[in-house]
């Protein structure tokens, strides 16, 4: 059984990076990310909650965060593991986190604020169908269009420069103390997070002693 928690600023790929381990190793992706937007696309009343907190720019509460991945993991249906992402987000959670699960690693996906910037600024969303577009990454072929239904490409209104500045200070005020508390029991691995995805992977396999990643 393998036990991680990725960390990396938004942009950096954790989520990508998540997904490539998980689907190899058997272990369950827990994404608060995910099972939060799951949320607000349904409208549940947990949606509401998050849709307010993140039009405003902010990040949701850590206590919210923590039922949410204390009822998660009670599942238990991660026979081979998990790899979580989004928790811990306070010292606090991270020392519990660590008496109650056997966290075998801490990823910790390295990107610079300006390449963070670069990377979250270029994201477009159709305005019609939701789809994900990205400036640098995964560009419409018609400029400003969606290649499925032909909609308007805009930025999400969470993607403006003062809520991303907002989102990045944040960020470190928290995951910087959880990390320094990580590295004194010496779970953490820093990978650059800035080259190709499967750059990274292999770097993260290496790093943990796991088989190569075959593409
Ligand atoms: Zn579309």
């Amino acid at each position: 059984m393998r036990k991680y928690v990725i960390m990396g600023v938004q942009g950096s790929g954790k989520g990508t990076q998540a997904m490539l381990l998980a689907d190899d190793l058997d272990l369950v992706h827990i994404s608060v990310g995910d099972i939060f937007r799951w949320h607000v696309q349904r409208h549940t009343k947990l949606g509401a909650q998050v849709r307010r907190v993140m039009a405003a720019g902010e990040l949701v509460g850590d206590d919210l965060v923590e039922s949410t991945v204390r009822d998660r993991l009670a599942v238990h249906d991660w026979n081979y593991g998990f790899i979580i992402d989004g928790f811990p987000r306070s010292r606090r959670q991270a020392e519990f986190f660590l008496e109650s699960y056997d966290i075998d690693a801490v990823l910790h996906l390295d990107l610079p604020d300006s390449e963070v910037r670069r990377r979250v600024l270029a994201r477009r969303i159709c305005s019609r169908c939701g789809l994900d577009y990205n400036l640098i990454f995964h560009r419409a072929k018609v400029e400003g269009r969606c290649d499925v239904c032909g909609g308007e490409l805009v930025s999400r209104e969470d993607d403006t420069e003062e809520a991303l500045a907002t989102r990045l200070r944040e960020y470190h005020t928290k995951a910087d103390p959880i990390l320094e508390l990580f590295r004194t029991k010496e779970f953490v691995v820093t990978v650059d997070a800035r080259p190709d995805k499967v750059t990274v992977q292999q770097d993260i396999r290496k790093q943990l002693g796991l088989p190569e990643y075959r593409v």
